[in-house]
């Protein structure tokens, strides 16, 4: 779509994009139901039309972190599909998310009384997700604490309060192939499995898989998949390779309109700190967005090792050139080289989807900006602020 006039920056959200990374998930896991993780604002991208474009390309539940992204989602989304929320603490609102039919997750044992007081505040039967802690040792009920856990689950199951529909866990390396804790965590899942079935309970669905698994472990698939920065058309992360070798693409284009377009001479210092000084005699160009719009400050330029790259210049003509200098709050600077014919206005790429076009320099996507500054991708789209007008296409 056209870049909205007096406006900086925008965010393109390509929808069918979504839609096409979950069809193309669902084909690396044929056999299971596919969650797509949509929490933090979708990861940056929408939270309520990410969820329904993911639910075009064939998702059959959804995952949030937090109870209001829980709430939030149920109230907006206006088709009936399963909600699962992980993250919760207590006093958390169980009776209203039983009362919305949200799945809620007990992960910690203080989860199991609060649960069944949401189920009898509601009147109704709460669905429960156990989480286990199979090695991450992050959220999830811990080895120890797991057989009283389910033992008190069960009598809440056979009193009528709750119905265990779940039994997950998460993975702590998945997008490292081949490191050992991948084939730990599997086992020591499969045994918190046994110990659930053991105590009668009989969930419906077991899932452990993240994007990187979805992608690359099909033996963890079993019988839903939870994928999240891959919905979003992005690598889980360098050592898995890029997007494209998965049959996604990035659904997040992130552009700005060049500020103004001057001349500096050799030798100047660009920017707070003088980080990068110019060379020549040159043209640079100020970029209208910095760290106060999730670009990353880390992905500043100059002695301390090359910045974020942005692609400027028509497709046919388009160069990538790396940030100079410090990223400020609001605005960032190019050095667009000695007689550059570039113009205020024009528009510059920092990420966005590769467009194929065959002349050498393919648009940046979230992983160059990642290894620019030292993150990973889902931090470059997920801290894009709330300022960035977001256009969906
Ligand atoms: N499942 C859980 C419990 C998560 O916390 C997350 C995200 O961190 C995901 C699934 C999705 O992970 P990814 O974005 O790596 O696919």
């Amino acid at each position: 779509p056209p870049f909205p006039d007096g406006v900086p920056a925008r965010a393109v959200v390509d929808l069918d994009a979504i839609s096409d990374n979950v069809r193309a998930l669902r084909e690396h896991a044929p056999s299971s139901d596919l969650m797509a993780v949509v929490k933090a604002d979708g990861y940056g991208h929408g939270m309520l039309p990410a969820a329904r474009a993911a639910l075009a390309g064939g998702a059959t539940w959804l995952g949030v972190a937090t109870a209001a992204e829980a709430l939030a989602l149920r109230a907006g989304l206006g088709q009936h599909v399963p909600v699962l929320v992980w993250l919760l603490t207590p006093g958390a609102p169980f009776a209203d998310l039983v009362a919305a039919d949200v799945d809620v997750t007990v992960a910690a044992p203080w989860a199991v009384d609060e649960v069944a007081a949401g189920a009898r505040a509601a009147g109704r039967v709460a669905r429960v997700h156990l989480k286990v802690d199979t090695g991450l040792s992050r959220n999830g009920v811990a080895t120890g604490d797991l057989g009283a856990v389910v033992e008190r689950l069960a009598a809440l199951e056979a009193s009528g309060e709750v119905r265990v529909v779940g039994v997950f866990s998460h993975l702590a390396c998945a997008d490292e192939p081949d490191h050992p804790s991948i084939a730990r965590q599997a086992t020591a899942f499969d045994a918190a499995l046994g110990v659930v079935e053991a105590a009668g309970l009989r969930p419906e669905v077991r899932h452990l898989a993240n994007s990187a698994a979805t992608l690359t472990l099909p033996d963890l698939h079993h019988d839903l998949v939870r994928p999240g920065i891959s919905v979003y058309g992005n690598s889980p992360g360098p050592l898995l390779g890029p997007p494209g070798r998965y049959g996604l693409r990035p659904a997040m284009t992130f552009q700005a309109r060049l500020a103004s377009v001057k001349q500096v001479a050799a030798g100047e210092g660009v920017s707070y700190g003088h980080l990068y000084t110019t060379t020549q005699d040159t043209t640079v160009g100020l970029v209208p967005v910095g760290y106060g719009d999730g670009v990353p400050r880390h992905g500043s330029g100059g002695s301390a090792g090359p910045g974020g790259p942005i692609a400027v210049g028509p497709p046919a003509a388009r160069r990538v050139l790396r940030v100079a200098g410090r990223v400020c709050m609001d605005q960032l600077v190019l050095d667009l080289g000695p007689g550059a014919t570039d113009s205020p206005g024009d528009v510059v790429t920092l990420f966005g989807a590769s467009d194929g076009v065959p002349h050498g320099a393919d648009v940046p996507n979230a992983q160059d900006w990642a290894d620019a500054a030292g993150t990973i991708s889902y931090e470059i789209v997920t801290r894009l602020a709330g300022r960035v007008v977001r256009q969906y296409v």
